[in-house]
């Protein structure tokens, strides 16, 4: 069977804040410690609709950050986005406009919303589980496509469990848990798992597909024909736009109106890949996997 194609021709990853309430151990060094304190005037929501509508192709626009619920009228840029376009987002889900933002937000343009958990950022600021799973249910009786996600940082895999079991009698039924990328205790991951270690990563994993090709080692695609650059690409926080998250190939900027993308298809430059499941969408021959998906990844 054939898979129907998607109804966006081009997808964005756009890095739309630097703005987060949250301070995970976790999060990516150079999010965490840089970006964080710079570039926190972002566009209004209006010009980046009209920019995006001048392209005059439908998108998808995956919205990451930072917390995208904390860009300024966040709901105003999405419900203006989904007059024309498609959606997705990577949240903590801690923001008090969820209940709007369900009001007035189709969710048949809304692709995915992928919702973190950060249990222990959520304890130590006395977020309760059970607020995660309430607004997580208001997004799935509006029917929103929502799953939650669990990073599986090496100090979490012995509680990880206990949090699991915890979010399905509170009602969250779709949980992803995926490796943890990045440097603990001068280890690199997802290398650094151990052996035990990956048997509860591979065990845990539930609807995120992508685990076991990290823990295989699939980090480089380095001369394979891929698409990024010409139908999907990276946006950073000043609107710059990139080949993607891991190839900083400039093509303008989408704020400014000198975005241009390039016409022809080049091959892979990177040597390790920062996000699997944009090559695994956009390589023009991608390797197969036992349990493909077309989900996008989340930093
Ligand atoms: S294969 Fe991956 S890293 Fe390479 S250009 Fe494509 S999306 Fe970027």
């Amino acid at each position: 069977m054939t898979q129907a194609p998607p109804p966006w021709e081009w997808e964005f990853d756009w890095h739309l804040t630097n703005r987060c309430n949250f301070f995970c151990e976790y999060c990516h060094p150079q999010i965490r410690h840089v970006l964080n304190k710079k570039h926190l005037d972002e566009p209004p929501p209006a010009l980046v609709v009209q920019r995006f509508d001048a392209l005059d192709k439908v998108c998808l626009v995956h919205m990451s950050g930072g917390e995208p619920f904390e860009f300024p009228g966040f709901v105003e840029l999405c419900a203006g986005l989904t007059d024309h376009h498609y959606i997705s987002i990577n949240t903590n889900l801690t923001s008090k406009d969820i209940t709007a933002f369900a009001e007035q937000v189709p969710p048949a343009r809304v692709a995915k919303i992928v919702a973190a958990i950060h249990q222990p950022e959520r304890e130590l600021r006395g977020l309760e589980l059970d607020a995660y799973a309430e607004n997580y249910l208001i997004l799935r009786r509006h029917g929103f496509d929502v799953t939650a996600l669990y990073v599986l940082y090496p100090p979490l895999l012995d509680r990880f469990a206990a949090d699991l079991d915890r979010l399905k009698t509170l009602g969250v039924d779709h949980v992803r848990a995926k490796v943890f990328k990045g440097v603990h205790k001068g280890v690199r991951y997802p290398e650094g798992y151990t052996e035990e270690q990956k048997a509860v990563v591979l065990a845990g994993s539930g609807e995120y597909p992508f685990n076991r090709p990290y823990l295989d080692g699939m980090l480089a695609f380095r001369g394979q024909a891929c698409t990024a650059g010409v139908t999907s690409f990276k946006v950073t926080v000043t609107g710059d736009v990139r080949r993607c998250a891991s190839v900083p190939t400039g093509y303008g900027n989408l704020y400014d109106g000198t975005f241009q993308p390039a016409q022809v298809n080049q091959p892979c430059p990177a040597k390790r890949v920062l996000v699997l499941s944009q090559c695994l969408s956009y390589l023009v021959e991608p390797p197969e996997l036992n349990d493909p998906a077309n989900d996008a990844d989340d930093l």
